[in-house]
């Protein structure tokens, strides 16, 4: 008989994987993150801080095409997206296309928090990252960096490269959460906004199930994936595996890829996804951490 674990952590650096690179650094950082995010949990540390300081990490980590390792849009600015979810009190906050701050993780957490909004958008969210005294980006050129994996020569291609960092969480008080966070795609129209800060597209949290999905943001934004996974418990009564791997198929139907990572309140995790790779990593009580790239 399995037990339920009172806690369960998953983390992902994105589906944007190319068969043959060299993640070698990838897999020391995500190694090293989870036993971090597990130690805060097993602590009890709540759901929505693990989530966002696993987040924050990756995001200035410079390793993904998240926080750091993003690149400009087409304007030549670098307009970031990222939401989080707090599934206890179905609570959110997202930034989408912001530039000023080097965590966008914040900046989301800070609207959860403090405004009776759910997502802000360019200047405003700008604004809002300003008045709340996050880390600026004074000098882009000296913050943003090549993640791992991506060449140079691919920078300027559109849509060539994209990828998202994300976390999901069950904490000791039976509590879910989810955090993502993404640079987009390399070479994006400037004002091109993914799922990643829409809730319920590309992140989403209740008391039954926390979603992070990656992969290219069109599709999951018209499949509405991360609810999808969600509905597809409550109203069709299915396993969350069931439910994650079934949400993903749609993505496939479409002509998308990517994928998800997903944990429910009995501390069962997902992570199906239908691209060459997503970096990710897991743990939950009683088990040795786990990380993987490919298969
Ligand atoms: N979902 C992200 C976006 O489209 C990209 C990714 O996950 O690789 O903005």
């Amino acid at each position: 008989m399995s037990v339920r674990p009172s806690y369960a952590l998953a983390i992902h650096g994105g589906a944007g994987v190319k068969p043959g690179r060299d993640y070698s650094r990838v897999e020391a950082h995500l190694e090293r993150l989870i036993s971090e995010g597990e130690a805060m949990l097993c602590a009890g540390e709540s759901a929505l801080d693990t989530v966002e300081t696993m987040v924050a990490n990756l995001e200035g980590s410079g390793l993904y095409v998240a926080g750091r390792g993003s690149a400009p849009s087409r304007s030549g600015r670098h307009e970031l997206d990222a939401a989080l979810m707090d599934g206890a009190r179905q609570a959110a906050g997202a930034v989408a296309n912001i530039s000023a701050v080097k965590h966008p993780i914040k900046a989301a957490r800070h609207v959860l928090e403090h405004s009776p909004y759910v997502l802000f958008a360019g200047e405003g969210a700008n604004q809002v990252a300003r008045a709340a005294g996050l880390e600026q980006v004074e000098d882009p050129e000296d913050w943003y960096t090549l993640p791992v994996g991506v060449l140079q020569t691919e920078t300027e291609e559109a849509e060539l490269q994209h990828g998202t960092v994300g976390a999901v969480a069950l904490d000791r008080n039976g509590n879910l959460a989810s955090a993502t966070s993404t640079g987009g795609l390399f070479g994006k129209a400037s004002g091109r906004i993914g799922d990643t800060p829409l809730i319920g597209a590309g992140t989403w949290a209740s008391d039954r199930v926390a979603v992070s999905c990656t992969g290219l943001g069109e599709f999951f934004i018209l499949a509405g994936t991360a609810k999808d996974v969600d509905a597809r418990m409550r109203y069709g009564g299915e396993t969350l595996e069931h439910a994650a791997s079934a949400s993903l198929d749609d993505i496939a139907r479409l002509g998308g890829d990517g994928g998800l990572i997903a944990i429910d309140t009995e501390g069962n995790m997902a992570l199906p996804f239908n691209s060459d790779g997503m970096k990710r990593a897991w743990v939950r009580e009683g088990r040795s951490p786990g990380f993987a790239i490919y298969s």
